[in-house]
């Protein structure tokens, strides 16, 4: 395990020697508990928009969007691809929980144009089972979100589908751009 920089020090500017990455984060809520104030909010996002985008570690969305606490839903998963569990947290989200928008975001540099639909062969060879799942790697980081857009797009699960629009999210910049849908 390396030590890793990026968690919060503790309330005496502490962190635990020797511990696991899990033990220093728990070590952190301890300080975020002790600041937290309930902020009274119900369960439906203020801003009724859910944020589909990549898990990677270098997108802070809330801080990249302007959103704040209670704003938005996020659903994140590799690549931010648009898989049916994914439609499965968007309908929940619309249905019981009132969001109306959908934004998608991948990013440049993504882990998944590093790989491809062999990474699934591999696993199979590996471990003698073939994922039921697809690994959705992609090659054109635009083409993938639109492809995105479209699966949200023609839905039938979900409420509304004319808010729906995706972007491209520069790791260097900081900066999104729009990805035409047409
Ligand atoms: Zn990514």
């Amino acid at each position: 395990m390396t030590t890793s920089a990026a968690v919060p020090l503790g309330p005496e500017g502490a962190i635990t020697e020797g511990g696991t990455v899990t033990d220093r984060l728990v070590e952190a809520n301890r300080a975020y508990a002790a600041s937290f104030t309930d902020p009274g909010m119900d369960a439906r996002p203020v801003q009724r928009v859910a944020v589909v985008a990549c898990m990677d570690a270098r997108l802070d969305l809330h801080a990249a969007l302007g959103l704040r606490l209670g704003d938005c839903h996020t659903i994140r998963n590799a690549g931010g691809v648009v898989t049916d569990d994914v439609i499965r947290s968007l309908t929940i989200s619309q249905r019981a929980l009132g969001t109306r928008s959908v934004v998608l975001i991948h990013h440049t540099g993504c882990g998944m144009q590093a790989i491809t639909e062999d990474f699934r062969h591999d696993l199979e060879m590996e471990v003698g089972q073939r994922p039921s799942w697809a690994v959705e790697s992609f090659k054109d980081v635009d083409q993938d979100v639109r492809q995105s857009m479209q699966r949200v797009r023609t839905s039938p699960f979900l409420l509304h589908t004319d808010d729906v629009r995706g972007f491209v999210f520069d790791v260097k910049t900081g900066l999104i751009t729009e990805v035409d849908p047409a």
